[in-house]
């Protein structure tokens, strides 16, 4: 027998009592195999956006909009709770802590729209909520087939920074609280039911981790208990070779390498988040992508390496896009041998708090362009401007701007390293099919290449390029 394994269960896998249930059975058959399981879980599938619309309406004054939300939200966790737990007191006690969260909800809205303000914290606040509506349900539900689960704050398990909206643990004291508060539950077999995607600062606030951040949870208590395996359950069969929503014909991908997944997220696959990685490798900790509707069909396994693997040598393995970017350009002929202008836009960027997502520079160093969010496009491009208005007045630059509506292609692959053509292949295929190419990046290690396109080319260039890997 293994020892301890921690499960996470994503938003489509709490979506509705059916999902719940699948859910259930994929934690009760694991228990023939694992000595520990604990269960790390996301809200249900739709209630972080709705908690976090009801936020940004109250902002707004729209109190009947954020009183609908929090209607719909009741509704659905009641739902589930009807159609999932048959005990009495146990349907009670959810029912009493769904209303309690709603109302928290509701008053935290109030708050907001009377000091009409809506800060980082206020959402962390908020959105956090989703999490302990889900994981009691589920440890509930857990307790009705016969095996004894209690449900847990992960606000009490991990320990963050006050960077509200994506947090960063602590990981020694996160350690010690994890190990203090679910040791002894693993020691009686009782199996945590935990709140994903939420932490606390060391004054109690409470923190979340970015979204998508469950997964982060998972790796963060993986680590602090040492576990052997994270498998992170998902609504796919794991990662795949591209989003199958977009690519109907997209495959699973046996093994991913660290470097690749961490690319592959990084550029947009939403299937894990970025931050998972770092803390299972560090670890020595195997992490599996499986498909919680397809429990015993294709699976992912994350490995150090591949480079052996003959499948991999000289082949794009995926391909993954991040929407929503705007490509801002600095142009100027005076820019030519001129030290630190890259240090100095990139520093104006960052007193922005905005991450750049890719970097390019004309060899001439004539323009610098790089992408970011297309949501912090104004306040850059400002901030741009002021940091170079003496440059701008002599003309040494000549234009600051940002092309909108762009997005970033990324191909990934290790085995893309040392050979030659890869990229010819790429342009070829973009280029029969009409697609022009605005900016390239190739990550320097030289496991992706990303291309900036128009935003309606989006999904053309991803088929295109997926038909080099699966014609
Ligand atoms: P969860 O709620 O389980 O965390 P997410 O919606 O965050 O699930 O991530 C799973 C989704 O990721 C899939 O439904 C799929 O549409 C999307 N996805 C994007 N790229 C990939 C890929 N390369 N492989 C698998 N899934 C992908
Ligand atoms: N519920 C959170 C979100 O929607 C965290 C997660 O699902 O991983 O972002
Ligand atoms: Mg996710």
């Amino acid at each position: 027998m293994q020892k301890t394994l921690v499960m996470k269960f994503g938003g489509t896998s709490m979506g509705d009592a059916i999902a719940i249930r699948q859910a259930a059975a994929v934690i009760l058959e694991a228990r023939d195999n694992w000595v520990r399981i604990l269960a790390v879980v996301s809200a249900m599938s739709g209630v972080t956006d709705m908690l976090i619309k009801g936020a940004y309406a109250a902002s707004d004054n729209q109190t009947a909009r954020y009183t609908k939300l929090a209607e719909k939200i009741r509704q659905k966790h009641f739902s589930a709770i009807s159609e999932l737990l048959e005990s009495p007191d146990e349907k009670k006690c959810i029912h009493a802590i769904i209303e309690e969260k709603v109302n928290e909800f509701l008053n935290l809205c109030q708050a907001i729209r009377v000091l009409n303000e809506l800060s980082p914290k206020a959402l962390d606040a908020i959105s956090s909520l989703g999490e302990t509506m889900s994981m009691p349900l589920l440890a509930a539900y857990l307790r009705e087939t016969g095996c004894t689960a209690e449900g847990v704050h992960a606000s009490k398990l991990i320990r963050t920074d006050a960077v509200f909206q994506s947090a960063y643990p602590d990981i020694e004291s996160t350690r010690d609280l994890c190990q203090s508060r679910l040791e002894p539950l693993l020691e009686d077999r009782i199996l945590p039911v935990i709140t994903g995607f939420v932490g606390s600062t060391e004054d109690g606030v409470t923190t979340t981790l970015g979204r998508g951040g469950s997964d982060f949870s998972a790796a963060i208590i993986g680590t602090a208990l040492n576990a052997d395996e994270v498998w992170i359950w998902t609504d796919v069969d794991g990662v795949m070779t591209s989003d199958p929503r977009l690519v109907p014909n997209a495959r699973t991908l046996e093994t991913v390498t660290y470097r690749e997944i961490s690319e592959l997220a990084y550029f947009g696959a939403k299937v894990l988040h970025p931050k998972t990685i770092r803390p299972v490798i560090e670890q020595d900790i195997s992490l599996w992508i499986k498909n919680t509707f397809n429990p015993q069909g294709p699976a992912t396994q994350i490995i150090a390496n591949n480079d052996q693997n003959k499948n991999v040598v000289g082949n794009i393995r995926a391909v993954t896009a991040i929407k929503n970017q705007s490509l801002i350009t600095i142009e100027g002929r005076g820019m030519i041998g001129v030290q630190g202008i890259a240090g100095r836009a990139f520093s104006a960027v960052a007193r922005t708090d905005t991450s750049v997502s890719l970097i390019s520079q004309a060899s001439s160093e004539q323009s610098i362009c790089f992408t970011l969010p297309s949501s912090a496009t104004a306040v850059v491009i400002s901030s741009l401007k002021s940091e170079f208005q003496a440059e701008l007045g002599r003309q040494d630059i000549d234009h600051i701007w940002a092309m909108e509506n762009v997005v970033i292609v990324t191909a990934v692959g290790v085995g893309m390293r040392h050979t030659p053509g890869i990229a010819g292949r790429i342009f070829s295929a973009l280029g029969d099919t009409g697609i022009n190419v605005i900016a390239i990046a190739q990550g320097s290690s030289e496991v992706s290449i990303s291309m900036v396109v128009a935003a309606s080319d989006v999904d053309e260039s991803i088929r295109s390029i997926h038909k080099l890997i699966i014609k």
